[in-house]
């Protein structure tokens, strides 16, 4: 039997609470075990997430957030939900150094971060509706070990 549990998060779209969204994760993270790199990286992850939330999916507008994050065994997943302006080109947004918002000095490198410090990232959007980032990372790794002493 799957071992599950999950929380729900809903705030506003203003910076001082990209910390308070990156710290209630790792708090919730912290019932696997992490270590201080992994608990990083997650924080990192859902950091750019919330980022791209407030900056991009609500411009010159304040919106509500809402954050789902759930443990199975020992994977980590985390939603990431906006209601704003959505992307027109999920495919190009997510190619490194692409941003639309160039004069605010952003290196469009979020996605890649995301990408980079999770095992797995989807994205989900639709313009004018929205979007739904959603990524996934395993805690210590046992599944890797049993997969390389299969083969
Ligand atoms: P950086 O994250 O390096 O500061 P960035 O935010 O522009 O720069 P990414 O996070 O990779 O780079 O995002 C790439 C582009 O995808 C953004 O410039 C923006 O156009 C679009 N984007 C990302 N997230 C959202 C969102 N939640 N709503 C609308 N557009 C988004
Ligand atoms: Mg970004």
């Amino acid at each position: 039997m799957n071992d599950t549990n999950e929380m729900v998060l809903e705030f506003e779209s203003k910076s001082q609470n990209e910390s308070f969204a990156r710290t209630v994760v790792a708090a919730f993270a912290a019932q696997l075990d992490p270590t201080i790199e992994e608990l990083s990286d997650i924080k990192t992850a859902v950091s750019e997430a919330v980022t791209n939330s407030i900056i991009h999916g609500y411009v010159d507008c304040v919106g509500i957030i809402r954050m789902h994050c759930k443990v199975c065994n020992n994977e980590l997943t985390v939603e990431i939900r906006d209601t704003g302006v959505g992307i027109e080109n999920i495919q190009k947004a997510m190619e490194p150094l692409y941003t639309t918002r160039p004069e605010l000095e952003r290196s469009g490198m979020g996605f890649s971060f995301m990408e980079a410090f999770m095992d797995k990232l989807e994205v989900e959007s639709t313009p004018s509706m929205g979007t739904l980032v959603r990524m996934k990372k395993r805690i210590g790794k046992p599944n890797v070990l049993k997969d390389q002493r299969a083969i």
